[in-house]
């Protein structure tokens, strides 16, 4: 299957006809060819956007919100086809890609388009003049988004984006280009208007780089890796772009010395191995008062041995493969240099080949839990981005905030204990954007999303994602 750029409501082939292969990750096939895109591509889509600014913003808020409305029912038509197709992209299990994938993609659109409904204008009288607060589009806005959870967070941005009357130049993850596709063929399949989409596949340093530096393109809105991140802001920067950066994690997963044990276990192994850990919001260190370890270790350790690692198709199957063989190399060098570092393997450890014809080239790692690390090890401060955990003992509240905040990252955490009061004092002295007391990736769409120190700048969510997409002006009208 050849994948084409969406770039004026036309499906095209790149200006260099150069093509990339994707690969399933869980069978190591090639699944599809995308473009390799360059300066002349992003350019072609970047005017494409500016000449549909104009009638786009120029819709009123509902009818935008309509548009957005449609989208989301059109979505929710082919939800098992984005389901399938991101599984098959991604390597996640099936039944994760329909629960959180395609069901989250569909709500992004209509959690907008209700969230917009609510957004009214300032105005401040003063005794001789009126202030009227008024919020303009801010144009052509390029959205780059990572592979862990393609459609997912690049509606995140799509629909906000739209609802507030700017044009759009995507560029999804080279490694997951195969939803943002069907996103492409929903809009044209709707008739949607010329232009306000456009969609341009390729890679980072290339496709993504373009959008970057393109002059015509005012904010851009990145998800991904901190290093790629340090690019985006030393390019953009000094073009004074809008920028919002949502970088990685090494977010920790707190059990207090009055836990629930059980609940505590299995809700740590939910938060280190869900999309085999590949989720930025993953708790990948858990932190356990010395008082408790020796209990609750056995017990986290059955809760993540329960979990079935195999074929995504497999309605049952917990953790498919990770995106790629190359970042199967990378996690597996991870947890040799822990065995250096001194850890020890409590659990998993190793590749694994499951029992399936079609999966004997795939990227599987069986979930690992490793103990005896040092804190300030590299495996407990680097991002692995993978199914691979490790385990640490404190001594006192103040010690777990301590190793919590020892890290250059800031984005998530969780904290299980029967004391939710002592559990929301604690969270509040962690460098974070976002806490969980007692569970883990219970998301309210309107409430802020981002991280601190290198996690990030910026939020994301409710108003901080319409006020990110628009530009606020205020008029000043001196009374008659
Ligand atoms: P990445 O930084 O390698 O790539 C992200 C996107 O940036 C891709 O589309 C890529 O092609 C593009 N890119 C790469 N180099 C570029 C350049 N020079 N200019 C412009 N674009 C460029 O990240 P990844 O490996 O795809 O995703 C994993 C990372 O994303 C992890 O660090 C994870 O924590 C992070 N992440 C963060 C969040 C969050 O909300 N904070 C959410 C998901 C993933």
């Amino acid at each position: 299957m050849d994948i084409y750029n969406y770039i004026d409501g036309e499906f095209t082939l790149p200006i260099s006809g150069n093509m990339l292969d994707n690969l399933n990750p869980a069978t190591g096939q090639i699944i599809a060819r995308i473009p390799d895109s360059n300066n002349d591509d992003v350019a072609t889509a970047a005017e494409a956007a500016k000449l549909a600014l104009p009638s786009w913003r120029g819709l009123t808020k509902g009818e935008r919100i309509n548009w957005l409305n449609k989208i989301a029912q059109a979505l929710e038509e082919r939800s098992e086809d984005i389901a399938k197709t991101e599984s098959m992209d991604t390597g996640k299990p099936i039944a994760l890609a329909r629960r959180v994938d395609a069901a989250r993609s569909i709500s992004n659109f209509r959690f907008f388009a209700k969230h917009a409904e609510q957004l009214t204008e300032n105005k401040f009288t003063m005794a001789d003049a009126t202030n009227y607060v008024i919020r303009k589009p801010v144009g052509v806005v390029g959205l780059i988004t990572p592979w862990n959870l393609p459609l997912y967070l690049l509606s995140w941005k799509v629909a906000p984006a739209l609802v507030m009357g700017n044009t759009i130049v995507a560029k999804p993850s080279e490694m997951t280009p195969m939803t943002a596709n069907l996103l492409a063929k929903t809009l044209d399949d709707l008739d949607f208007p010329k232009g306000v989409v456009n969609i341009v596949h390729g890679l980072g340093p290339s496709t993504g780089q373009a959008i970057l530096e393109h002059p015509e393109i005012s904010a851009i809105s990145f998800t991904g890796g901190t290093e790629t991140g340090k690019i985006v802001a030393k390019t953009a920067g000094p073009m004074f772009k809008k920028l919002s950066l949502e970088l990685g994690g090494k977010n920790a997963t707190i059990i207090l010395d009055d836990a629930d044990l059980e609940t505590a276990a299995t809700g740590a192994a939910k938060a280190a191995f869900t999309n085999s850990g590949q989720v930025c919001l993953c708790g990948s260190r858990v932190l356990i008062d010395a008082k408790i370890y020796d209990a609750f270790v056995p017990k986290f350790i059955d809760a993540v041995a329960a979990m079935k690692v195999g074929n995504p198709d497999d309605e049952s199957t917990d953790i498919g493969s990770v995106i790629s063989q190359q970042h199967m190399e990378k996690v597996l060098s991870y947890i040799e240099l822990a065995k250096q570092e001194g850890g020890t393997i409590a659990h998993g450890g190793q590749r694994i080949i499951p029992n399936h014809a079609s999966l004997q080239n795939g990227s599987f790692i069986s979930p690992t839990v490793i103990e005896n690390l040092s804190i300030s090890s590299r495996c407990a401060t680097e991002e692995i981005f993978g199914p691979v955990v490790t385990l640490h003992k404190f001594d006192s509240d103040l010690a777990a905030i301590e190793m919590t905040n020892s890290t250059q990252y800031g984005l998530a955490g969780s904290i299980w204990t029967s004391d939710t009061a002592r559990g929301k004092q604690l969270a509040k002295q962690i460098d974070s954007g976002i806490l969980w007391v007692n569970t883990w990736l219970h998301r309210d769409l309107r409430t802020p999303f981002g991280g601190v120190k290198n996690s990030g700048v910026g939020r994301e969510g409710g108003d901080w994602s319409l006020n990110f997409f628009s530009e606020l002006s205020n008029i000043c009208v001196k009374d008659d």
